[in-house]
């Protein structure tokens, strides 16, 4: 069978140019990583760090902080030191914080060309920083500020401007030998989004971030980020994600976490298979499912649990997890790699599955 880090439904991954962001790999030889934002004033040491350590514990491998002012350029240095995950300071506008992050030891900066003005005649100055500190850049495209040059030519954001753009800025950087470079191509449309990043793939071997930029609110932010990230990565196409939600950035890991475990690119951790309940359901198991959720959060360990509502998919999907409940009369049967081991009222099945579980986790190396 296939291994969990190459399923065989995925292409292989698009080969590229290997980088450093710290400690984390990024490129084709590295697993995909996950990026997020924190949303705490960066100058405010210590909620910035409180906020990086919820982020790493929420599975966030890289995160990036915004650096819009002189103070938050000084406070650069502590949070890059302190951080567990490697921190990239973001840049817009003010190249003078470009420099200010490479000394303070980040391991990465994003500049967002579109924004900084003649961005292209410091193009040298930054790749002369980057170069000395071994500190790789991300040219961060984005559809809202995209360079007016490449609005005028091609009247809006298209996924060719998008591309076009990222990849002159990233000829500059060649031109003076820099190549430790990571693109993205954001646009709030998936569609565009995608295309833009299949361009960028065609022409390009630069490792790639991916993102569907302001795409909104919990549900829609995840929906739309999910969908445009399966279309890229079973393509082979991304090597750095970030799921830009309005919502707490913990959420932001979590999801981005999830959508890898999904496709099989990230070891699977906790997973719960619960139905959707039907009029045959004899058990409450929207509530069951969520308080197994709640109960087993935080599982490191590789863990199937399947909680189904009645007998007809029940006995099926709880033998083949590692542990499950099939429902029936107000009671649950519950299963162990395969097997009935007792059978429980309904109001003991919630505790039961916990209890089994953490048997089960005892044994099992964490994934
Ligand atoms: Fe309905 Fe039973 Fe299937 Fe759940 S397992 S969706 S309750 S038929």
């Amino acid at each position: 069978p296939p291994s969990a880090a190459e399923p065989a439904a995925l292409a292989e991954r698009r080969k590229t140019r290997q980088l450093m962001v710290g400690p984390v790999g990024v490129g084709s030889d590295h697993p995909i990583s996950v990026q997020s934002m924190t949303t705490t004033v960066t100058s405010d040491v210590n909620s910035t760090l409180q906020q990086i350590a919820e982020l790493t514990a929420s599975g966030c491998d890289i995160v990036r902080v915004a650096c819009p002012t002189g103070d938050d350029a000084e406070a650069l240095p502590a949070i890059a030191r302190k951080s567990q995950i490697p921190v990239i300071a973001d840049i817009h506008f003010q190249p003078k914080y470009v420099f200010a992050a490479i000394e303070a030891g980040c391991a990465a900066v994003r500049v967002n060309p579109g924004n900084i003005k003649k961005f292209d005649d410091k193009v040298g100055e930054i790749a002369q920083a980057a170069k000395e500190h071994g500190t790789p850049v991300r040219i961060g495209v984005n559809a809202g500020s995209l360079d007016k040059r490449l609005l005028q030519k091609h009247g809006k954001a298209t996924p060719e401007a998008l591309a076009e753009s990222a990849l002159w800025e990233a000829s500059l950087f060649a031109e003076h030998d820099f190549h430790d470079l990571k693109i993205s191509v954001k646009h709030n449309d998936p569609v565009v989004m995608i295309r833009a990043y299949e361009l960028l793939a065609e022409s390009c071997d630069y490792p790639l971030h991916l993102g569907v930029t302001e795409a909104g609110p919990a549900f829609q932010g995840t929906v739309k980020s999910a969908v445009a990230f399966g279309a890229l990565l079973r393509q082979g196409i991304g090597d750095t994600i970030r799921v830009s939600l309005s919502a707490p950035p913990a959420e932001e890991a979590k999801v981005g976490g999830q959508i890898l475990q999904s496709l099989g690119l990230r070891p699977r951790k906790l997973e719960i298979v619960s139905c959707p309940s039907c009029g045959r359901a004899q058990v409450d198991v929207y509530k069951l499912a969520d308080e197994v959720t709640a109960g087993l959060e935080g599982m490191e360990v590789p863990l199937r649990v399947a909680v189904m509502g009645c007998v007809v998919n029940g006995p099926g999907e709880a033998r083949e997890a590692d542990l499950g409940v099939a429902s029936g009369n107000g009671k649950g049967q519950i299963f162990v790699k395969g097997e009935v081991i007792k059978t429980v009222p309904e109001s003991k099945i919630v505790e039961t599955l916990i209890d089994e579980a953490m048997k089960i986790a005892e044994d099992l190396e964490p994934g």
